[in-house]
């Protein structure tokens, strides 16, 4: 696989250096998923605060798309809302399934644009979507939890 090589750095980076990697002891939904075709895993830990900004932290093992995507991911998400963190989460998946003619829009994504070669590579865009795929699962589940809190 040949990535560009700035992409390839800003990845790496965030493999080395990842960013909320760590689970937080205080959670509202905790979800595992797990990418069998290269053996990836993650754990993603996610509360509402009183604002209802997303407090988001995951540990996880695994090649360095994958784990480097969890942690531009969680940089990017972290603080936000679900609903301001809905277009960044569209953004990322319409990246991903642009078989490369997508570049990505760096004002939404921000690192995350360093991916975009990735989606290139069909046996790799599961890598770099496990994070997000667990992330849309877990914020599903957040909504669920705050909605029931409202109606009662
Ligand atoms: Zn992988």
């Amino acid at each position: 696989m040949h990535l560009d090589n700035l992409y390839q750095e800003v990845i790496l980076d965030h493999y080395k250096r990842p960013e909320y990697k760590g689970l937080g002891h205080d959670f509202q939904i905790a979800v595992h998923h797990v990418n069998p075709s290269c053996g990836d895993e993650i754990t993603l830990h996610l509360r509402l605060d009183n604002n209802s900004l997303l407090q988001l932290t995951w540990d996880g093992v695994g090649c360095s798309i994958s784990m480097a995507s969890a942690s531009v991911m969680a940089g990017l998400l972290n603080g936000k809302t679900i609903d301001q963190g809905q277009p960044i989460l569209d953004a990322f998946l319409a990246l991903m399934q642009s078989k490369g003619a997508d570049a990505g829009d760096e004002e939404i994504l921000d690192d995350a644009v360093a991916f975009s070669g990735v989606s290139k590579f069909p046996a790799r865009i599961k890598c770099a979507l496990l994070a997000w795929m667990a992330y849309k699962d877990a914020a599903l589940q957040v909504q669920g939890i705050s909605g029931a809190r409202e109606n009662v």
